[in-house]
Parts: C-alpha cells; sequence; structure tokens
C-alpha cells in the first residue's frame, strides 16, 4: 500500500475553472506541493468588478473564509511545513495579484522579464506587490521543485513574458496553457511550440478566454499595425493611442506604424521605463540613441509620484529625450502619443491638438470604468474622432485546436473561462468540467474525489 500511497498525484483548480480571473491551481504529491498563479479575481460573485480595497481590512483567515484567498496549506503563516513553490505564468494581475498574502519564505519560481514588470508596477502605480524568494526559469530549460518536474514554454501572448507549463511527476503529466495566443508578435513561439508540443499529456488545463465569446479568427498584431498606418496618415491631425504600456506587442505595432508614416513616438516615463528595463531580453523600441523618433513628455502625476518616493533617477535617465509640451503643440501633427486618463491634466496643457485622433487600443469591456469614461468624454469635448483599434491577447477557437491538436491530451480541463460547458461542442478530446476547490486524483485509475 505505501508504494502505491507514494504514487499519488493529485491537482485542484481553486479558482478559474467557471471564470476568467483569479487562477490558481495547486498540483500535488505526497511529499510535494506547488502552486501554478495567485490571481486575483477580476469580477466579483454577483459579476461587479472585483475591488480588493473592499476587504483591505480582513486578515488571512477571513478572507480564506470568504474565498478571496484560496484554502491552500502551507502557503500563508499557518503550517510548520510551507509549500514548495509557487509558479507564475505571466505579469497580468490576475496570475499573482494575491502574492502579497503568500508565506516570504515561499520559494516563486517566474520569468526574469516577469519579475521585473511586477516590481515596476510598484514603482509607478498605486499597487504594491513584493514578490520575494525569487528563482527565474528559462524557455525550454526544465526545473525540479521536489518530486515534480517543470518545463517552461515561451507563449505569445498580450503580456510579455508569458508560459505554459508541462508538470511531470510518476509518469503523469499535466499541461497548464496559462493564456496564450497565435496571432501576436510571438506568433513564432507558438508555431514552434505546435512542432515540439510534448505529447499524450493527461491532462491539458486549457484557457478558454474567448470561447463562448466569438469563434471567427482573430486579427494579427501585424493587421493592428496597418490599421494603425491608415489613421496615422490622415493629415494635420495629433494621434493619441489609448493603450496598456505592459502591452509591448502592441506598442511595436504602434512604433511600426509611426515608422511608416514619418511620426514621432511620445511616451511617459512609465512607458519608458517598462521599455528600457525590457529592450535587454528583446530588441524593443526605447528612448535611446538607437530609436531617434522616440521622444518622452514628463507628465504631472508620475513625475510627482517619482518625487514624493525620491525616485526622482527614474525622470532623469531620460532627459536627453524630453519632449515639452510646447514642442508637442508645434508639431502636433508629426506627434503620435501613448496615453491613459491619467495623464488629462498633462493634456489640459498642450494647446492646439484640438480635433486630433485618439485610438482606443484595449479591451471594449475597460471602456465602462469611470475613469477611462470621464478621459474620452474630455477628449471628445476637444473634438477628436475616437477609433478602436484592437485585437484579443488570447488564443481563437482555432488556435485552441491546433494546441489540443499538438498535445494530443488525454483528457482537458476548462480554465480561465466562462464557458467550459461549451469545450465538448469544440473539442473532440474527452472534458473533463471541474468546480473550483475540486480535487481531481491521477491515480492508476483517475477519479474525482
Ligand atoms: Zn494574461
Ligand atoms: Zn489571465
Amino acid at each position: 500500500m505505501s508504494t502505491k500511497a507514494g504514487k499519488l498525484i493529485n491537482f485542484k483548480i481553486h479558482r478559474g475553472t467557471k471564470e476568467i480571473g483569479g487562477s490558481c491551481v495547486e498540483v500535488w504529491t505526497e511529499n510535494t506541493r506547488i502552486l501554478l498563479d495567485f490571481g486575483m479575481p477580476l469580477l466579483e460573485k454577483n459579476g461587479n468588478a472585483f475591488d480588493f480595497n473592499k476587504y483591505k481590512a480582513l486578515n488571512v483567515d477571513e478572507l480564506v473564509k470568504q474565498s478571496i484567498l484560496p484554502d491552500v496549506l502551507g502557503l500563508y503563516n499557518d503550517t510548520d511545513k510551507l509549500i514548495d513553490g509557487v509558479i507564475i505564468s505571466h505579469p497580468h494581475q490576475d496570475h499573482y495579484g494575491l502574492s502579497n498574502f503568500i508565506n516570504k519564505n515561499v520559494k516563486h519560481f517566474l520569468g526574469e522579464a516577469t519579475h521585473i514588470i511586477i516590481k515596476l508596477n510598484n514603482l509607478f502605480t498605486s499597487r504594491e506587490i513584493n514578490i520575494e524568494n525569487v528563482t527565474f526559469f528559462e524557455k525550454g530549460k526544465p526545473f525540479s521543485i521536489g518530486d515534480f518536474l517543470i518545463t517552461p514554454y515561451w507563449a505569445d501572448h498580450s503580456a510579455f513574458d508569458a508560459y505554459s507549463f508541462l508538470v511531470e511527476a510518476h509518469g503523469k503529466s499535466i499541461f497548464y496553457s496559462g493564456d496564450f495566443r497565435s496571432h501576436g508578435r510571438k506568433a513564432k513561439a507558438f508555431e514552434w511550440f505546435i512542432k515540439n508540443a510534448p505529447l499524450n499529456v493527461d491532462y491539458l488545463l486549457l484557457e478558454g478566454t474567448t470561447i463562448g465569446r466569438e469563434s471567427k479568427t482573430f486579427k494579427t498584431e501585424a493587421k493592428i499595425e496597418d490599421e494603425l498606418t491608415e489613421v496615422f496618415k490622415q493629415p494635420g491631425k495629433i494621434n493619441l493611442v489609448f493603450a496598456s504600456g505592459q502591452n509591448i506587442d502592441r506598442i511595436v505595432s504602434v512604433y511600426r506604424a509611426c515608422i511608416r508614416t514619418n511620426k514621432v513616438l511620445v511616451m511617459d516615463v512609465y512607458v519608458a521605463t517598462i521599455l528600457k528595463e525590457l529592450s535587454r531580453f528583446a530588441k524593443i523600441p526605447h528612448p535611446s540613441q538607437a530609436f531617434e523618433n522616440v521622444k518622452v513628455m514628463f507628465t504631472y502625476f508620475t513625475g510627482k509620484r517619482l518625487a514624493d518616493h525620491g525616485n526622482e533617477k527614474f525622470l532623469y535617465q531620460f532627459k536627453k529625450y524630453k519632449i515639452t509640451k510646447d514642442e508637442i503643440a508645434k508639431q502636433a501633427d508629426k506627434i503620435v502619443m501613448l496615453i491613459r486618463p491619467s495623464m488629462q491634466k498633462d493634456l489640459e496643457n498642450i494647446d492646439g491638438i484640438d480635433g486630433g485622433n485618439l485610438i482606443y487600443s484595449m479591451w471594449e469591456g475597460y471602456l465602462s470604468k469611470p475613469d477611462t469614461n470621464k478621459f474620452i468624454d474630455y477628449l471628445t469635448n476637444r473634438k477628436f474622432t475616437i477609433y478602436k483599434i484592437h485585437t484579443s491577447g488570447h488564443a481563437d477557437t482555432e488556435t485552441l485546436k491546433k494546441m489540443v491538436e499538438a498535445i494530443k491530451p488525454k483528457n482537458i480541463v476548462p480554465i480561465h473561462t466562462f464557458s467550459g460547458n461549451e469545450y465538448k461542442n469544440i473539442f473532440s478530446t474527452p472534458i473533463i468540467e471541474l468546480n473550483d476547490g475540486e480535487t481531481m486524483n491521477m491515480a492508476d485509475r483517475d477519479t474525482k474525489l
């Protein structure tokens, strides 16, 4: 009996079987326990946007009781044996956003660029998430945590440093897709994956963000670049692009459209710093001698925040590439600027840009956020024409099918989806729909417990 007991492998999706956001998967043997992701939910149980401020006053026990924090043994301060490792797939809040609650002695495994992005968020935003005790993994290089061998696979996703994972122990295997797509600027990573995917895994935990939304093929980033180019070509107008400062694929598309239309790309210190730091990992445009048409506007709120915290050096590093508001106003028709709502105060101080183009380049769902709404109203009052140019960070149905065909899993478990019940209409592989917190036992004969 004892040898058999030693071969047990189990997994449990703490959150994510019936929602997008707050992903957290626990995998364990008799000896070793690991977590894949530790995300902040995006929605409350009633469907409203999740607001952690409502729960700020609660302690860990209360947060676990209310199912805000997953009930994981050895993760907080409650045990003499800590969990053996937490693996973070990519730097989106819905995959790491609750990490502050994890015992500081727990080991974290993540990409180095992911760690940099999380640290920069602490500098530039009001979020403060400290992930310490880190080990950096690299794509394609397997690493061990106790009984487990984990292989990270590089993923094409709207986050810069994203991975899927193969998790193996005792001859059993799980593949966790993380968030991915195949129509971004790292499409080659997906093509490579299709040719080199691990075969016949027992369980594929497959994200289905777009299942139940649309079944059509998504636009590529290259197509986004073309559409941006068409808008930038209009004469006599400033172009403001409302995109996430962390969506590097999109910023590259904007930059390339600028090159094609002979524009100057202006960004604030936050985006400039992210691009500069990440340029260590890939060829990314950033303010430097190599990218002459990239300029930095020193904005009010970012400047104040950095100064208040004694971090002025992050401003000064871009002094050489500074563009003033007057200079922008004087050559508005040459300018493409990356903007977000906190920059309204700065735009108020730039004359002569009325009647320009505003390109909204994020998920439409964010349009209902009050600060976004207010900001777009402000620009509408200044007679801006609004264009929506965007493509999803997630796989379309065709891409999901390609991943399944490449891996040929024995079972598929829906995760990161609101439509797990629709998987059976798309894939011929057996679908195992779990509930949050339900244990899947992968012993000799797999059983739901
Ligand atoms: Zn993501
Ligand atoms: Zn996600």
